[in-house]
């Protein structure tokens, strides 16, 4: 595909979110938004458009992307790239933090536009594999497809990632998909190293009529929700990211931080608690809500 088709073909999609705006997974604008790629932290990056995160790690040997954003993004996650100076083909793993459209849409592309693997939890292999079909999805029905990817590589609980000198650990933090994860590493500036975390999506949304509640097929799915929650809690954070930067207040901290304000707010030891805590309060609403026997979203 040329890019003027892949420009309509974004354009189109951008049509049908507006259709579906009221659908529980809609897309939104901003997520197709191209952001000016920017320095988090030491040798992370944020490559993503003004909605959705892609985050790269950089080191001389390669480096590392966490999620594609949507699959017409691709085009924009790449030129984010090349336009810090360096090599999309210098990536030699992807990452996801959940196998639903708007974070995973362009690995396929993006692995084969660098030659990465592509590197995922148990379920979210999985689910990468078949494009986003997973049965087992609280938004399965309703979540948009993408191109598959070929071959996902797992990466267990607690595993690492390594590429020259940076590594990443995967903690499990299944609830919004099953296969959710999220991610830590340390980045360093001028002799300052600080605990980096890509904590996925803890947002209790679904497919109409799907329970959160533990049920006889699924009986510890409220539980493995609450328990990622505490993980994400408990995790070491001093810069908290998110695949939706909104979500976190990511950009306007972001601003704060360019407009010269101190403390860096992008420096926050609080932060993965109180997001960790906001997805708590929402998740007990929801289950709340389950157990009346309100028809969910
Ligand atoms: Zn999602």
């Amino acid at each position: 595909m040329d890019n003027r088709m892949k420009r309509s073909a974004c354009r189109l999609l951008i049509g049908l979110a507006a259709i579906t705006a009221l659908s529980a997974h809609a897309e939104e604008p901003s997520w197709h938004q191209p952001h000016k790629p920017f320095r988090v932290y030491g040798n992370t990056y944020y490559v993503g458009t003004e909605g959705l995160s892609a985050i790269l790690i950089t080191s001389s040997q390669g480096s590392i992307l966490i999620d594609g954003t949507l699959q017409c993004n691709a085009p924009l996650i790449e030129a984010n790239i090349r336009a810090l100076g360096l090599r999309v083909e210098d990536v030699r793993v992807i990452l996801n933090s959940h196998a639903h459209s708007d974070h995973a849409g362009a690995i396929a592309e993006l692995a084969r536009a660098s030659g990465a693997q592509v590197r995922a939890s148990a379920a979210g292999a999985r689910a990468l594999m078949a494009g986003g079909n997973d049965p087992e999805d609280p938004l399965f029905g309703e979540a948009l497809l993408y191109p598959p990817v070929a071959h996902v590589g797992v990466v267990a609980d607690g595993g690492t990632v390594r590429v020259g000198d940076i590594t990443l650990t995967a903690h499990y933090t299944p609830g919004h998909t099953p296969g959710s994860t999220s991610w830590t590493w340390r980045s360093c500036e001028q002799g300052r190293c600080l605990s980096m975390v890509y904590a996925d999506s803890l947002a209790a949304i679904s497919a109409n009529g799907f329970r959160f509640s533990d049920d006889a097929t699924h009986t510890h799915r409220a539980e493995d929700f609450r328990r990622s929650i505490a993980t994400v809690a408990a995790l070491p954070c001093n810069i908290l990211m998110a695949p939706h930067p909104d979500a976190i207040d990511f950009m306007d901290k972001v601003a704060a931080r360019n407009r010269g304000r101190q403390p860096d707010p992008l420096i926050d030891p609080h932060a993965c608690q109180a997001y960790a805590a906001a997805a708590g309060l929402k998740l007990e609403a929801r289950l709340v809500k389950e157990q009346q026997g309100h028809a969910a979203r």
